[in-house]
């Protein structure tokens, strides 16, 4: 009897449970990995059929565009050690496939500072570097001492610094040039004892801190008011889908800014060392887009960076709806508005 073709449909796994915008897209084959000998036999079997493969974390950050012609590999390597410790530091090795904010909420229950405004943030630790995840005036390159990431061509693991890594605003080398060659296995962090390192320069937060505390602000007040405040102004992916900030913040020189200021004298933006990041949740927003939808895609009612999927559908009805809006952006202010997590297709 002929083997039925490996292409069939019905024999394709789910992969709405594993990304936060539900996107009811399928894949060749799903293999969570506990340890790195499982990811490299997920790789190697991967390369033996021939196929694609791609790494997941937790799909807080992913589009799938279409359904996946290959191997999705969810990284869930777990375990987490103090490598290095003294009075003021101490440096914690985290495996990429920990819950970011469980670990989060690990180090401020140990009084470990630097991550506490990070707090909320879906996915795992071995995503955090990969589009440097940044919120409240904090990026995580500010605690990364090092990482360990497993070389897709050798499957040699390989540790790379800080330096090595080439942050920047929500970018990494692996996001671009490495992100179909290297798979993040564990983070180094170096984490502050004492309160001096509190970062409190979004008023926002500040003021929310202040209103929890009990006396002199703690990790602990600045960590509940980061959860508030989250809480309050995102929708949570479990109710509403969605992969938080659809759009970066668009970085522009002096000039242009200049420019954009005659004409719209609101517009909000920041001062980033000679250069100016322009809130694009403010353009969104001001051209109109807030509560908007397409064929049940929407921009989020209190957050316009957000795009929600509340009636899963597929990933080309977000992608469709994104290119309109970025259209509209670029037709309005003249300023292109760059698509923040990554589309997969194949
Ligand atoms: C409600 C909400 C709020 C958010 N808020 C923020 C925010 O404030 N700031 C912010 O920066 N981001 C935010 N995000 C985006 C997202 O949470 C982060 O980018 C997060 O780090 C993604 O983690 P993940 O495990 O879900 O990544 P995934 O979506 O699984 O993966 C993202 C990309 O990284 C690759 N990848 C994943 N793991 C690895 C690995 N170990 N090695 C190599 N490549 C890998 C994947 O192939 C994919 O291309 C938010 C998302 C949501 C849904």
């Amino acid at each position: 009897m002929p083997k039925p073709a490996n292409t069939e449909k019905t024999a394709w796994a789910e992969l709405g449970p594993h990304n936060t915008l539900a996107v009811p897209a399928k894949c060749r084959q799903l293999t969570p990995v506990g340890s790195l000998d499982e990811l490299i036999t997920a790789v190697k079997n991967a390369k033996a059929e021939g196929l694609p493969f791609l790494v997941l974390g937790e799909g807080s950050n992913t589009v799938f565009v279409g359904d996946y012609n290959g191997h999705v590999i969810l990284n869930r390597l777990q375990g987490l050690e103090v490598v290095k410790e003294n009075e003021a530091t101490v440096h914690v090795r985290v495996a990429a496939g920990e819950n970011w904010h469980d670990f989060v909420k690990r180090c401020v229950e140990k009084a470990w500072h630097g991550l506490e405004n990070l707090a909320l943030i879906p996915g795992t630790v071995g995503a955090a570097p990969i589009q440097n995840i940044g919120a409240y005036g904090v990026e995580v390159k500010d605690a990364i001492i090092s990482l360990e990431a497993l070389d897709l061509n050798t499957l040699q693991v390989d540790r790379f610094t800080n330096k090595d890594c080439h942050f920047a605003y929500r970018e990494s080398r692996f996001k671009q040039d490495w992100s179909e060659v290297k798979v993040v296995t564990s983070v180094t962090f170096e984490l502050k004892k004492t309160a001096s390192s509190l970062v409190l320069n979004y008023p926002a937060l500040q003021d929310r801190a202040e209103r929890l505390t009990q006396g002199e602000l703690t990790l602990k007040d600045v960590f509940s008011a980061v959860v508030s405040l989250r809480t309050e102004k995102l929708p949570d992916p479990a109710d509403i889908p969605n992969a938080g900030s659809f759009f970066k913040n668009p970085i522009i020189d002096q000039e242009t800014f200049s420019a954009l200021k005659s004409v719209h004298p609101e517009i909000v933006a920041f001062k980033q060392d000679t250069v100016i990041k322009l809130a694009a949740a403010w353009l969104i927003d001001n051209a109109g887009w807030k509560t908007k939808r397409r064929d049940g895609v929407c921009v989020h009612q209190t957050q316009a960076l957000v795009i929600t999927n509340p009636n899963k559908q597929n990933g080309c009805a977000i992608e469709s709806f994104a290119k309109e809006i970025q259209a509209d952006i670029k037709d309005r202010y003249g300023i292109h508005l760059e698509i923040e997590p990554r589309l997969i297709r194949v």
